[in-house]
């Protein structure tokens, strides 16, 4: 014979055996009780207290970004229309020009812009044209006027974390361009902080850590970027949740790091998951 609360879900069980000692027909007493049984359903699965700290990337962790870049760099590709390099061999030198051009001037859609430029004038026979120059820009242009695109869940997860956690935005990059988009994003309500870097590097982790005054054995940085999220977090003393984005910049690519003595190293494959363990 079927146990006389068998339709109910196993968690409002327990909500139920804990409100009044097995009589789960008193519930409707709880006029709030949505919140209260997800805040005890919380207490109950995460595997970390609240209070945690935790910094959170922005590109590709909280919204589309990389994608737009792929997208400008196929119509350069395209408009280049190299004759005798394949586009594969077009997207190893524009790599290498990118990477020459951020150590000079650093992250962000002006530096791509200089680097689509740079790319052209070197591969092209023909030099680079004020209309070819035209185009060009307005391929990295483009990726300006992109309306943010929140990755699934982003939203609604960010909002319970914060609940129970204290969030700090942590992303690198150009100064307006990543304000910009946060603020377009809705989401900059649920940060007590914002730290955008020139280069997430264990001395940078570090000292935000001591401005921030974060305990490390209660701190968390996370993103998808093994490069620049994952391994200077770790090398600084960070916990570390790496989430998978299968459209990671390749200059963020990277062999993951073993988590050192007393540090952890969680990987997950959605945001979602972050309220489950947090
Ligand atoms: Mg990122």
């Amino acid at each position: 014979m079927p146990h006389p609360r068998a339709d109910l879900k196993l968690d409002s069980v327990h909500m139920a055996l804990w409100c009044e000692g097995g009589k789960p027909k008193t519930l409707a007493r709880f006029p709030n009780f949505e919140p209260l049984r997800q805040r005890l359903y919380h207490q109950r699965m995460a595997q970390f207290p609240s209070g945690q700290t935790l910094l959170i990337d922005a590109d590709d962790t909280l919204w589309e970004n990389n994608v737009y870049f792929e997208r400008a760099i196929a119509a350069f590709i395209s408009l280049l229309n190299h004759q005798e390099y394949s586009p594969a061999r077009v997207r190893t030198t524009l790599n290498g020009v990118e990477r020459e051009t951020i150590l000079a001037q650093g992250y962000g859609l002006s530096s791509f812009r200089q680097s689509l430029l740079n790319c052209f004038e070197r591969l092209s026979p023909n030099g680079l044209s004020d209309e070819k120059r035209i185009q060009i820009e307005g391929f990295a242009n483009s990726i300006l006027t992109q309306e943010i695109e929140l990755l699934p869940t982003v939203a609604s997860t960010l909002a319970d974390l914060a609940t129970r956690h204290h969030l700090i935005l942590m992303t690198k990059g150009n100064e307006a361009e990543q304000a910009d988009k946060l603020s377009r994003s809705g989401l900059a309500s649920h940060f007590s902080a914002v730290e955008i870097v020139a280069e997430k590097d264990p001395p940078t982790y570090r000292d935000v850590m001591a401005r921030h005054e974060l305990a490390p054995h209660t701190s968390w940085m996370i993103g998808n970027s093994i490069k620049s999220d994952i391994n200077p977090a770790l090398a600084a003393g960070l916990h570390a949740v790496f989430l998978f984005h299968k459209d990671t910049w390749v200059l963020e690519h990277a062999e993951l790091d073993a988590a050192p003595e007393g540090q952890k190293l969680l990987e997950l494959a959605s945001f979602a998951e972050l309220a489950t363990i947090f």
